[in-house]
């Protein structure tokens, strides 16, 4: 039975990386009819971010990717807090100290502060001299005696100095002549994240531990604690980087990637899903797939799934692309009544609290209005929240008039015949109207182009922008009437 987990730290908000761990573990897990754990990894008390679990769980949720076992639901190998688990790791820390894998250290902040200065001092990278390993049973027990700050530390070993890893082979790691002994127990009594990290993927009965690359240099210090305490390890599969296009590791910098960032854009998860699993490989090819932006379901992925298709090196993130999946997902929800309905509600909200910004009243926001302008718009914006650039404000309020001035009289002139016909058409077609409007540019004597600019001018205050006769379409009659009434005065 396959377990797996995602065991994030709550130190910040899940971002892009995160989620991508999330799904593959989710994906992976769902593939083999198995467990998807989520273990809240918070014994770095001094990094802990107020609400970060709690958002991390919701987060979660709006993927779409629901824990089988976690803090909130629960299940038989709670509780999923690392927080609440301490004695465990005390009483297993104890077992690693009776049968001589550990020991009490009792070496000062000082003393290590000067440890790390003279290596930097040498070019060298700073570790531990393993002095307290050295320490005779009686100075132990004299010290405990005395002392109350000290920690324990993991006695490495260079027994082993590789492992197999899913993703990337062997990979080789001689611990034991890089770094010095760890600290597994912190003076404060909690475990450091290697300790509760092992203890809880063993507890919890983890058969695959899927995690970023950048746990890859900890495995083998994982293994050799799995040998001490004679348990049986899981296997480990590595996920490399993702980054940005100019090769940098993915970051703010580039824009905000936080899950929290996307949902305040109305990107769908589904959008952010299908997008980030098109970096980095994983799957089976989709057999006739129309285009590259043809959406997968989650089954489809799920089905598709397979770990030996993962590319061990780095992928970059086409960031800009995540929009044209959100427009593929936008289309569909359009396209379905009922969906439809909740997205006429979120318009009409964005654009409301846009107006509300801005000090102005917003034109009719009928559920009629605003599923036309949906069904216009939807090879124009890329979310929601794209009603709110310039471009498209003329849909929502009424344009600013300065524009207006560079105009020539004759074009003013020409309103008044042109309010009265278009007062007699019944029905706003785009095709009538380019038609109508040569017409009658030709028959009031004006040039076609700046009648055109002068009158995209009179409705959406753009200098440029969609086709006039698009324009007189999307607003109806009604709107359109008002605002050459309003350029005339
Ligand atoms: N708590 C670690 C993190 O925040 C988990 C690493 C692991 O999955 O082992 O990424």
């Amino acid at each position: 039975n396959v377990r797996v987990r995602f065991a994030p730290s709550p130190t910040g908000y899940l971002h892009l990386g995160g989620l991508r761990t999330a799904l593959y573990n989710f994906l992976f897990s769902k593939s083999k009819n198995g467990t998807f754990i989520l273990r809240i990894e918070d014994t770095d008390q001094s990094r802990l971010v107020d609400n970060a679990i709690e958002k991390l769980e919701d987060d979660l949720k709006w993927a779409g990717l629901n824990p089988d076992e976690g803090p909130s639901v629960g299940g038989p190998f709670g509780p999923y807090l690392q927080s609440q688990r301490l004695d465990l790791y005390k009483e297993e820390v104890n077992n690693l100290l009776a049968s001589g894998n550990a020991y009490y250290c009792f070496c000062s902040d000082r003393r290590l502060n000067l440890l790390r200065r003279d290596a930097l001092r040498r070019r060298e990278i700073p570790k531990y001299d393993n002095y307290c390993r050295h320490l005779s049973i009686d100075e132990v027990h004299k010290k405990l005696k005395t002392e109350t700050n000290f920690c324990v530390r993991f006695k490495l070993t260079p027994y082993l100095r590789s492992y197999h890893d899913l993703i990337f082979g062997i990979v080789v790691n001689n611990i034991a002549e890089v770094e010095g002994d760890p600290v597994i127990l912190k003076s404060d009594g909690f475990p450091t994240y290697h300790l509760a990290n092992v203890v809880d993927d063993h507890y919890m009965k983890i058969t695959h531990v899927l995690r970023g690359v950048e746990w890859q240099p900890s495995t083998v210090k994982h293994l050799l604690l799995y040998n001490a305490f004679k348990w049986d390890p899981p296997k480990y599969a590595h996920l490399p980087l993702l980054l940005n296009t100019d090769g940098t590791k993915l970051s703010k910098r580039h824009g905000n990637v936080t899950i929290d960032a996307f949902r305040k854009q109305e990107i769908y998860p589904h959008a952010v899903i299908n997008f980030i699993t098109l970096c980095g490989g994983g799957f089976l090819k989709t057999e006739n797939s129309q285009s590259d932006f043809a959406l997968r379901s989650i089954e489809e992925l799920i089905k598709k799934f397979s770990l030996d298709l993962i590319l061990s090196k780095n992928s970059q993130v086409p960031l800009d692309r995540l929009n044209e999946f959100n427009r593929a997902v936008l289309k569909q929800l359009i396209s379905d009544e009922e969906q439809l309905n909740e997205i006429i509600k979120v318009t009409r909200n964005i654009i409301e609290k846009y107006c509300f910004k801005k000090n102005c009243i917003p034109v009719d926001l009928s559920d009629m209005r605003i599923k036309r302008i949906l069904v216009w718009s939807v090879n124009r914006i890329s979310k929601l929240t794209d009603f709110i650039e310039p471009q498209f404000s003329f849909l929502w309020i009424e344009p600013s008039e300065e524009l207006m001035l560079k105009y020539e009289k004759d074009l003013f002139d020409s309103l008044s015949p042109l309010i009265m016909e278009l007062e007699k058409i019944e029905k706003y077609d785009e095709e009538y109207f380019s038609v109508f409007l040569k017409k009658f540019s030709k028959e009031n004597e004006l040039k076609y182009s700046k009648f055109m600019k002068f009158l995209r001018s009179c409705l959406s205050g753009l200098k440029e922008g969609p086709g006039v006769s698009e324009i007189i379409t999307v607003l109806g009659k009604e709107l359109v009437l008002r605002r050459l009434k309003n350029a005339q005065s």
